[in-house]
């Protein structure tokens, strides 16, 4: 069935009233920045691989990526290393942990699993070819925009504020770094993953993200080539397994499309060949995952008859 420009808008529309009337869930509050994101912000961009983009609610609020950094830094590693590489030394296996989880690490030779966890998304930063930090850092800053738009930007805010209390995160760097997989100076991993948590993405953005990937690679917006077709669906498989923390089976299940989410209240859904549909809301439910923007991706997917295990 297709519908209209002005169905899919009163589609989008409804889902965004449908998600403001929930009430569930928090800001994450471990990174002090975050906590003071006025929680009742919420919005929901639809970008498809021909570049329409529909939209509703606060979709030009610019937000923390957070996780879903980890997104644009594995399919960077893979454009220099092969995805084949990826796997390899990072890995390709949900850890059915938190996010941030040490016994993940150590019940696997400290090995991450994947580049979706901090740990893996540590290794990954890693793992990239950069002669020191900067160089580092700005080559993921170029990507995150080209995926996205030249408007991402490094929030000096929210870095201060993550770099201040990112201990944790720390510690995970020494634990690769003593087992051999970090493949940098391990603070140095430490602070260029922080940063790239720290840029500001609106919905429209995070929403021409996952559009780049189900475009095969191309952002629609652009139309640039960003992402070698042959890392398309080592990508989508690790978002899969990983994208929705320890929910993932769950969105495979409920859902059926890979997702990423962050703790900045973003989370994108991918339709591979035709588009995808990004939600923002702070609230977050137990294990990180924004509760409005589940709500309105899955109305706005079981309404379209997205599930991409779907036979029909
Ligand atoms: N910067 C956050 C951290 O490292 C990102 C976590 C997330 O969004 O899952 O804890």
């Amino acid at each position: 069935m297709t519908y209209s420009k002005d169905q899919l808008q009163a589609l989008v529309d409804e889902a965004v009233t449908m998600g403001r009337q929930c009430h569930d869930g928090a800001n994450a509050d471990y990174i002090p920045f975050l906590a003071g994101v006025p929680s009742e912000l919420c919005g929901l961009s639809i970008v498809w691989c021909d570049g329409t983009l529909i939209h509703s609610g606060d979709c030009d609020y610019g937000f923390a990526l957070e996780s879903i950094s980890k997104v644009c830094s594995m399919a960077l590693a893979m454009e220099q290393k092969g995805a084949e590489m990826v796997r390899e030394k990072i890995g390709a296996e949900p850890t059915g942990l938190p996010f941030n989880s040490v016994m993940a690490l150590t019940t696997h030779q400290d090995k991450p699993l994947t580049p979706l966890v901090n740990a893996g998304a540590m290794a990954t930063v890693s793992f990239l070819d950069a002669a020191d930090k900067e160089s580092r850092w700005r080559m993921i800053l170029k990507f995150q925009q080209q995926m996205m738009s030249e408007r991402v930007t490094l929030s000096d805010e929210v870095n201060q504020s993550e770099q201040d209390t990112n201990f944790h995160n720390r510690a995970i760097a020494w634990l690769l770094y003593a087992a051999g997989n970090c493949f940098c100076d391990p603070m140095e991993a430490c602070e260029v993953y922080t940063r790239q948590c720290s840029t500001l993405v609106t919905c429209d953005d995070l929403a021409t993200l996952g559009a780049t990937l189900a475009n095969n690679g191309t952002n629609p917006i652009t139309g640039k080539q960003v992402i070698q077709s042959e890392n398309i669906t080592p990508i989508l498989a690790e978002m899969t397994m990983e994208g929705l923390y320890e929910f993932s089976g769950d969105w495979a299940f409920l859902v059926g499309l890979p997702g990423k989410s962050g703790v900045g209240g973003g989370l994108v859904s991918v339709v591979p060949g035709k588009m995808a549909i990004a939600g923002f809301s702070p609230p977050l439910d137990e294990v990180g995952n924004s509760v409005r923007a589940m709500r309105m991706i899955r109305h706005v997917a079981n309404q379209l008859n997205l599930n991409v295990y779907s036979p029909h």
